[in-house]
């Protein structure tokens, strides 16, 4: 198999190259080398700009997003090989209702969310997370009481990334707290922009605020925004997580070229090949893993242990490149963004930085561990689920 060749079948080529062509003649530049993870925008400018960008696309006709909702699984891969090869994104916040609205969304939802949700016109935020539900996410405790032809919501979310450029959340919420605790959870669309919600930005360590806290006090949502039955909400949300988990991989910084950067990073002495040649083996392999998995995406023809395993592949990796490359830098590691001599302005220690959240975000890699153990390996279920 040649992982360099794209996934599509050749006679999707003419499309390739339409698309190439429009993404070389309108995406905006490369982002700063420096950002290694998944950032968010930190003024209201690059948000408008990225919205254009996708407003662009979509009119087009290239929007990923849009070409996914056809039958034809493959224009979508294509686009999205595309963009991602020239460094430009392709989504705005966290589209991950999408499944959830595709497939348990009535069809008033879906004409109003959908379209706009794809042309980057609407920003979502999930509102999974808890302060006491992560890896137990059956746990959440906040509330939506149903009040005549609207619910009304009280509690706490947090690491709520993009929430502070946000119009509409995914929001899980408990309705019926008697019920068994995966049973009582229901899914709604909450409009972010309300007096009942309040969105505080976390600072984290790279200087930037990806994540946030948002508080609900008597906030409303109307019966009209309930994705799916009161009860659902613990099934609608799984086959969302399980597609985001599916979406991980190292986009657009190959991880072999990256791999390849750190030769040049030694300082004399430091150099440990064959560590290096370890790192290349296992780059190469999620290489493979990546191109493999995208056609089963494709075709639908996804196991249940392939996205955990994809996840925990990416994320491990990732985090031993990172450590490699400041280990490589020596006493140079420690110098940041705008100091003289700083590799990459930055790059290296920003990914570092980064790096742990990879291993924790969409399920941490223990319990996507867990998940294997019990979806592959056929063994007992985990107790603490
Ligand atoms: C980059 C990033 C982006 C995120 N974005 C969002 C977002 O937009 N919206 C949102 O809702 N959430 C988001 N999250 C939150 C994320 O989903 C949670 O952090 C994650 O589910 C883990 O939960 P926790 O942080 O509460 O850790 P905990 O669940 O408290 O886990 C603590 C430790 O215990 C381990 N552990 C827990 N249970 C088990 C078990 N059963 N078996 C073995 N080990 C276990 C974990 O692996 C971890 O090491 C984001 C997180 C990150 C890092």
């Amino acid at each position: 198999m040649d992982v360099d060749a794209p996934v599509a079948p050749p006679e999707y080529d003419p499309f390739r190259a339409s698309v190439r062509a429009f993404v070389a003649e309108h995406a905006p530049p490369r982002p700063e080398q420096r950002k290694a993870g998944m950032r968010t925008p930190e003024d209201a400018g690059e948000v408008a700009a990225l919205q254009q960008w996708l407003g662009l696309l979509h009119r087009a006709g290239y929007s990923p997003l849009e070409l996914a909702a056809g039958t034809d699984p493959w224009p979508a891969r294509v686009a999205i090989e595309e963009i991602e090869a020239a460094g430009a994104p392709w989504r705005i916040g966290n589209p991950l209702v999408e499944t959830a609205l595709t497939e348990h969304g009535t069809a008033d939802q879906q004409q109003r969310f959908l379209s706009r949700l794809r042309a980057g016109e609407d920003i979502w935020c999930q509102l999974y997370s808890e302060p006491d539900a992560g890896s137990d996410l059956a746990s959440l405790t906040t509330r939506a009481v149903r009040d005549g032809d609207r619910y009304v919501v009280n509690g706490q979310k947090v690491w709520t990334t993009w929430a502070q450029w946000s119009d509409y959340g995914y929001l899980l919420a408990r309705t019926d707290p008697a019920a068994d605790k995966h049973a009582g959870i229901t899914a709604f669309a909450i409009d972010m922009r309300q007096p009942g919600v309040e969105v505080r930005p976390l600072r984290e360590m790279t200087g930037t605020s990806d994540f946030n806290e948002v508080f609900f006090t008597d906030a409303v949502v109307s019966v009209a925004d309930r994705i799916g039955e009161e009860g659902q909400g613990w099934a609608i949300a799984s086959r969302s997580l399980m597609s985001e988990r599916s979406r991980q991989g190292s986009g657009d910084r190959d991880m072999c070229e990256q791999v390849k950067d750190l030769v040049a990073l030694g300082t004399p002495g430091l150099v440990d090949t064959a560590g290096l040649v370890r790192l290349y083996e296992r780059a190469h392999v999620l290489r493979l893993l990546e191109h493999t998995m995208a056609s089963r995406a494709a075709l639908q023809q996804e196991t249940p242990a392939d996205a955990p395993v994809l996840k925990t592949w990416f994320s491990t990796l990732n985090l031993d490149v990172a450590e490699e490359a400041l280990r490589l830098l020596g006493s140079r590691s420690v110098l940041v963004e705008g100091d003289a001599g700083t590799e990459a302005n930055g790059r290296w220690q920003d990914m570092w930085l980064y790096a742990r959240g990879y291993t924790i975000s969409a399920g941490s890699n223990e319990v996507m561990r867990n998940l294997i153990a019990e979806r592959a390996l056929g063994m007992p279920r985990d107790r603490a689920r």
